[in-house]
């Protein structure tokens, strides 16, 4: 067995581990990235829709290698067809660029090495190092050659199974309710607006879920659907969804598909606890996903920048680790966690909506001016349309 030494390994070569290894190595630590896939960002799983926000959020320049569109807003449509039309800043964190993932995670990879990051590739992390209660890095395994890797630090950025969140002891089980399965489509010939994401809400399209149409160019989209958990018992799969979906509209119906990707995304709230002595989680293995969008690129990247310039501080001696983790705990919940919470209570009361109490709301917010658009103008909307249905918004808005 190998034996490797580093101030940080990172598990995980996704948006959040990706930009971990980046701060980290910028702010002085030295810093291994392990990634199980043979390159970094491939196969995708994703829609590809991304704020433009995060760009400013973790310095990076807008890039045409992995930028496939840029568009003004998204469309929200109802059960009955009605469409609420949001800017690019209101539309939440799935909106303003769609991207090339494959091109996107790699170009992070890239600016981590940049940095000095170690990375290692077809490399599975198979275990953590235990002693005395504290973890003190990683087994891995790189065709056919075992490595015991120690680290000041292990960060866990496994994504959605969040293998090694587990073994380290945080509380991310799921719920049934916490979960949506995804499946997507890439298709050409899709007749859709380029300009706008768009989401189709309400039980009949996406049970718990919705469907999206995230065009790429011209005449090329991500076609998907995230249907909950919860009513997957009851034979709502979401293949059977999107194939209804696409058969009920001509151009999706005539279009080709060139690539079929999913899997699951979690819509729950984070643990309360993400860090363990020598130990910290970050995106999807901490459950930093958006509940009510699905989007979790940006929260993984921006928590991921938290974490790497604590670690960078901890390189330069001015926290130990212990009170490097504990910055990482404070900074990353103050960038996200009231969102992540409001947001968290969106999708659990528009989880029972039905079709009907979704096309109120769509039609009551629909009446809104787009430069009044505050949380509490949508209330009083609801309000005058439905007072029965602002009821069960009251306590979270
Ligand atoms: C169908 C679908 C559509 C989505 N659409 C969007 C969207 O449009 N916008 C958006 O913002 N979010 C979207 N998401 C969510 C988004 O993809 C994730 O939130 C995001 O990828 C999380 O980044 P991450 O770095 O935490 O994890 P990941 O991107 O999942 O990266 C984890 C990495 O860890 C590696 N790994 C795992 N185990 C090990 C191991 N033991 N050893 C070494 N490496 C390991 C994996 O190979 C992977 O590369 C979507 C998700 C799905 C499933």
């Amino acid at each position: 067995m190998k034996r490797l030494k580093y101030d940080v390994v990172v598990v995980g070569g996704g948006p959040a581990g990706t930009t971990v290894a980046r701060y980290a190595a910028k702010n002085g630590a030295k810093v291994l990235l392990l990634e199980k896939r043979q390159e970094v960002g491939s196969p995708v799983r994703c829609g590809e829709g991304i704020s433009k926000k995060i760009l400013q959020k973790i310095e990076l320049e807008p890039d045409g290698g992995w930028i496939a569109n840029e568009v003004a807003g998204a469309k929200i449509i109802s059960p009955k067809g009605s469409v609420l039309e949001l800017s690019e800043d209101l539309a939440g964190n799935e909106t303003g660029y769609i991207i090339r993932r494959d091109i996107f995670d790699k170009h992070l990879a890239k600016l981590a090495a940049t940095e000095g990051a170690d990375i290692m590739v077809k490399t599975t992390a198979t275990g953590l190092i235990k002693e005395g209660g504290k973890i003190r890095g990683v087994f891995a395994r790189q065709l056919g050659q075992e490595y015991r890797i120690e680290a000041d630090v292990t960060v866990a950025a496994d994504g959605f199974e969040a293998r090694l969140s587990r073994e380290a002891g945080l509380k991310t089980f799921l719920k049934l309710r916490d979960v949506d399965i995804c499946i997507q489509y890439e298709m050409v010939g899709v007749k859709t607006d380029p300009l706008f994401t768009e989401f189709y809400i309400g039980q009949s399209y996406a049970p718990g879920g919705y469907v999206w149409i995230f065009p790429k160019s011209e005449n090329v989209a991500n076609v998907g659907i995230g249907v909950n958990l919860m009513f997957s018992k009851e034979g709502a799969t979401p293949k059977r969804y999107l194939d209804k979906f696409i058969a009920s509209r001509d151009d999706l119906k005539r279009a080709k598909i060139v690539e079929i990707n999913g899997g699951a995304v979690s819509v729950s709230m984070p643990p309360e606890v993400v860090t363990k002595e020598g130990f910290a989680a970050v995106g999807d293995s901490a459950r930093m996903i958006d509940a009510l969008t699905g989007g979790g690129v940006m929260n993984g990247a921006v928590a991921g920048k938290e974490l790497g310039e604590a670690l960078g501080k901890m390189a330069q001696e001015k926290l130990t680790p212990n009170e490097a983790l504990k910055e990482y705990e404070k900074n990353w919940r103050r960038r996200l966690e009231v969102t992540l919470a409001r947001n968290y209570l969106a999708k659990e009361r528009l989880l029972e909506l039905t079709d009907e109490e979704m096309n109120d709301i769509i039609e009551a917010v629909g009446s809104i001016k787009l430069e009044g658009l505050s949380t509490a103008a949508i209330l009083k909307a609801v309000k005058e349309a439905r007072p029965s249905l602002a009821e069960k918004f009251a306590d979270f808005l």
